[in-house]
């Protein structure tokens, strides 16, 4: 049974920021389409100072999530900074104290993530935005009793295709109502890459 460290949560983040980094301009288009255009520099600039800050020793995962966290609130703009910085604020909260996050503690812990994200963006599912991700993503790993970084990716890529069909209901996308739909939400595509990497740094192993 696979177990997070601090170390591996600080590989999740750098891997995340490499993807930032690459999708910048794609985030921005989306972006330009339904909204204003600044999801790519507010997640690349984010994620950059993200690693900056953590690039030192942890003790616990809780305490690198907790920096993650603090800086996304304090560095990105908009909409996804606060509510990214609150997900990452209630993933730490959640395994505050444990060394090692075992599959049941990270699934409790994006539990509370969602819950932090819906209070904060005082938003449901079904509005086309990143909890359109979050929430069934968190809902199918209920389900499961390990780690599997396949089934990570593959179900976060088919719940962000999804968001291509929703019409928008929260956040600057909804000013647009029925021609919001055909377009893919720009935070449920970032949060594919936070999963993705997080697959990826799974795979990565021990
Ligand atoms: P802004 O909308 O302020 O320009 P970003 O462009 O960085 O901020 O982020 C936009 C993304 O944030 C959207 O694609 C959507 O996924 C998410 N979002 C916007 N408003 C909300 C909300 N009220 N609740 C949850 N997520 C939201
Ligand atoms: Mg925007």
């Amino acid at each position: 049974m696979m177990e997070l460290t601090a170390d591996h949560i600080k590989t999740w983040m750098k891997k995340a920021d490499k993807k930032f980094q690459d999708k910048k301009e794609y985030l921005t288009e989306l972006d330009q389409a339904v909204g204003d255009g600044d999801h790519g520099v507010n997640m690349a600039r984010g994620f950059s100072e993200v690693i900056k800050k953590i690039d030192q020793d942890y003790e616990t995962p809780s305490d690198v999530l907790k920096d993650v966290a603090m800086t996304l609130m304090s560095k990105v703009g908009g909409a996804a900074g606060p509510l990214y910085g609150t997900a990452f604020l209630k993933l730490s909260t959640q395994v505050k104290g444990k060394d090692v996050i075992d599959f049941s503690n990270f699934v409790e812990s994006l539990n509370a993530g969602v819950e932090g994200i819906k209070q904060r963006g005082k938003a449901e599912s079904g509005e086309k935005t990143l909890l359109d991700v979050w929430v069934p993503l968190t809902e199918s790993l209920k389900e499961q009793s390990d780690f599997d970084s396949q089934s990570l990716k593959d179900i976060s890529e088919s719940l962000m295709n999804k968001t291509k069909d929703i019409k928008a209901t929260k956040g600057r996308a909804s000013y647009l109502g029925d021609r919001s739909i055909g377009h893919l939400d720009p935070g449920s595509v970032s949060s594919f890459y936070l999963f993705e990497a997080l697959a990826e740094t799974i795979e990565g192993g021990q």
